[in-house]
């Protein structure tokens, strides 16, 4: 069987992390026909959109891309790709696995846990009213009138909306791919004993959802401040986690370092019908065309990929190999020497390489 597969080379470092994960994917065996697309810088040199209609469409066709990090315009108008990208296809859910491998400087030997974010409500919708306007104004003097409280009236406001829609949408999510991956237990984690109608609606949803799994999966609650610090000091006792779009871009960061940061995070958004796979960090342009950045996190999510498209034993293969890499820290990149200066280190392709060579060695 051949794949066809969107790939985003993205700017800054996207294009040479997404060489290095597409070299390593196709060395497991795994056929892929790959239909590149402009997102991000590029495409808006050369079409004048940073979001081409041809790559969505390509997209959409596909229903799986494996993308690069986007730069975000500052001060031009535009929105960031990767935010147009989740509404315009509904991607609700994002993944970010967090687990530790040997030869990072993951802060446990023994982390293995799926962080999964709702990416379509919350404070994240930019419904802001800015301190002074007339419609913030408005908003005020109409909320004293509803809830007798006051606000400062040099206050700004933003609205956090969250639905039950959205919510049981998420968590029915977790569930099914805590089935599917053979994950014990789910954890929900909100603030609901401070804000009722928001993470409490939330977490109603998450009781009644979790129904339709008793004796299949455990079901947990936790708030998000208790639950930053017992990832800091127990991180083996979570599995999956699943939060609402602003607890879950914190934490998952946090996760992320637990693990031994940027270079070693993978991720994706998902939706019902579409998956795009990409590495949390962003396109780090100062690194632009240097072949030193490290290309493993670009490479795990193409493990993710590979398993979404269910070719499992070609994702454990490829994992197999990132972990053989990193465990003998001799072929990687100068963020995982113990000096970043360190001579030994090499470059983003020979890494890739050191990977396919381990994948072939088999
Ligand atoms: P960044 O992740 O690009 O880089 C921050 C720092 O992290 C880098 O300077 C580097 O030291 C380190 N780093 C990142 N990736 C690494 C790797 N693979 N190997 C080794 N070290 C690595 O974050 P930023 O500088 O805040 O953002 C730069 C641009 O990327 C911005 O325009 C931002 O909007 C965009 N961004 C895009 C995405 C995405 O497309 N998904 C995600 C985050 C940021």
């Amino acid at each position: 069987m051949v794949y066809r597969i969107t790939l985003i080379p993205g700017d800054g470092i996207g294009p040479e992390v997404i060489l290095a994960a597409k070299r390593c994917i196709e060395a497991t065996g795994v056929k892929i026909e790959w239909e590149e697309a402009l997102a991000g810088e590029e495409a808006l040199n050369k079409t004048g959109e940073l979001l081409p209609k041809q790559t969505l469409y390509s997209i959409e066709k596909n229903k799986v891309a494996l993308k690069g990090p986007i730069t975000t315009p500052i001060g031009t108008g535009f929105r960031s790709v990767n935010v147009s990208l989740r509404q315009t296809l509904d991607l609700y859910a994002c993944i970010r696995p967090a687990k530790s491998y040997e030869g990072t400087k993951s802060l446990y030997p023994d982390i293995d846990l799926i962080v999964i974010r709702e990416n379509t409500e919350d404070l994240y919708v930019g419904i802001e009213f800015e301190k002074g306007s007339s419609q913030a104004k408005d908003l005020i003097a109409e909320i004293e009138k509803y809830t007798q409280k006051r606000i400062r009236s040099d206050s700004g406001l933003s609205i956090k909306p969250i639905s039950s829609f959205a919510s049981e949408r998420i968590i029915r999510f977790a569930f099914e791919y805590a089935l599917r991956f053979a994950r014990k237990k789910v954890t929900v984690v909100t603030k609901a004993n401070i804000m009722k109608f928001t993470d409490g609606l939330f977490l109603e949803s998450a009781r009644k959802v979790a129904k339709e799994y008793t004796n299949r999966i455990i079901f947990e609650e936790a708030l998000v401040d208790n639950i930053a610090m017992q990832l800091v000091q127990k991180p083996k006792n979570f599995d999956v986690l699943v939060l609402p779009n602003l607890y879950g871009d914190i934490i998952s960061d946090l996760c992320a370092g637990l693990v031994g940061g940027l270079g070693v995070a993978p991720g994706a958004n998902l939706g019902d019908k579409i998956a795009i796979f990409e590495a949390v960090h962003g396109s780090a342009p100062k690194y632009k065309g240097l072949n030193k950045v490290n290309p493993t996190a670009m490479i795990l999510s193409g493990v993710m990929m590979l398993k979404h498209i269910k070719e499992e034993k070609a994702a454990q293969k490829l994992e197999n190999a990132v972990k053989e890499v990193l465990k003998e820290a001799k072929f990687v990149t100068y963020d995982l020497k113990s000096s970043p200066n360190d001579p030994t280190a090499v470059g983003t392709q020979e890494m890739a390489e050191a990977i396919i060579k381990k994948i072939k060695d088999r």
